[in-house]
């Protein structure tokens, strides 16, 4: 197995529930001794980086901030370096809110050009309804990953997918999306590594989003068993992750003596510079305001 840098889901890869996975640490122990970059994945954005940090530490995962990449985190980067001076309504916890503004989003409640959606789990129908209208305004719509449920104790809370398709279905958008199994959200954490996207391997338990990005960028995987997924369904999935494993407990093993990949200058997101040889994201949503303000705002239901 050929590897520049890991990418790590949390739950149900290194930790489930409240507990860590028997061999975790020392799998993170065993990175750090080798000098081989890693950081943590997850598309969670119902809370800032330091509550996952606080998390880790707590069960013992000697990590530091760099080492965590939240989706939330990834879509500030994108709005911070593509979406630059643009004004965001954030559909947010307050965390969440505050972790933006920090980073020098610059955070409006009135005539947005973009409504970023997050894991909001503090939502109410006043924030829906007004980035309803902001949207049928010709706001744009960036969401920060695509899951339709988020994993519990016992079971599953509903999460940010169903928003994501409402505010499309009602406002005739098309959201951009940032979190896993987009491929945004890989070149964001290979950047964060400082290695090439196909050098990056990404270890995780969930088939649709962890493999799944994987998959579609063309890098390697690893899935674990310790997490939701079984060998029925992955066979049932069929697509093929690099190599499976019970737990991250035997990542090590594979890598052996091996050394990583060299460090890689082009570390640009492709995917973005694609976006970027359009017209611009701010001539878009004013063109977009304008169309929608002639043609009386709304959509015909
Ligand atoms: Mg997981």
């Amino acid at each position: 197995m050929r590897f520049g840098g890991f990418m790590i889901d949390m739950d149900g890869t290194v930790y489930k529930g409240g507990v860590s996975i028997p061999g975790a640490k020392d799998f993170v122990s065993f990175l750090k001794r080798r000098g081989i970059p890693f950081v943590f994945l997850t598309n969670n954005s119902s809370h800032g980086r330091s509550f996952y940090l606080q998390k880790l530490t707590r069960l013992g995962f000697d990590v530091g901030m760099d080492n965590i990449l939240t989706s939330t985190i990834a879509t500030i980067r994108f709005l911070t370096t593509q979406r630059q001076g643009m004004t965001v309504y954030p559909v947010a916890v307050p965390d969440v809110v505050e972790e933006m503004r920090a980073a020098g989003v610059p955070l409006v409640e009135e005539d947005p050009d973009i409504v970023v959606l997050t894991f909001d789990t503090s939502i109410t129908y006043e924030k829906i309804n007004k980035a309803f209208h902001f949207l049928n305004s010709g706001s744009e719509l960036i969401a920060t990953h695509p899951d339709d449920v988020c994993p519990t104790e016992d079971s599953y809370d509903i999460d940010i997918g169903p928003f994501i398709r409402m505010f499309e279905q009602m406002c005739q958008t098309t959201a951009t999306v940032i979190g896993k199994p987009n491929r945004l959200m890989l070149e964001m954490a290979a950047g964060e590594l400082g290695v090439a996207p196909e050098d990056t391997v990404m270890v995780g338990d969930r088939l649709t989003t962890d493999i799944e990005m994987a998959v579609r960028a063309g890098t390697q995987s690893i899935l674990v068993l310790s997490g939701e997924t079984d060998m029925e369904m992955l066979s049932r999935w069929g697509k093929a992750p690099t190599k499976v494993v019970d737990s991250v407990a035997d990542i090590p093993g594979l890598i052996g003596n091996r050394s990583r990949l060299p460090v890689r200058a082009e570390t640009e997101c492709a995917s973005v510079r694609k976006t970027d040889s359009r017209r611009s994201p701010r001539a878009l949503v004013a063109a977009r305001k304008a169309f929608r303000r002639t043609s009386g705002g709304f959509p015909s239901f």
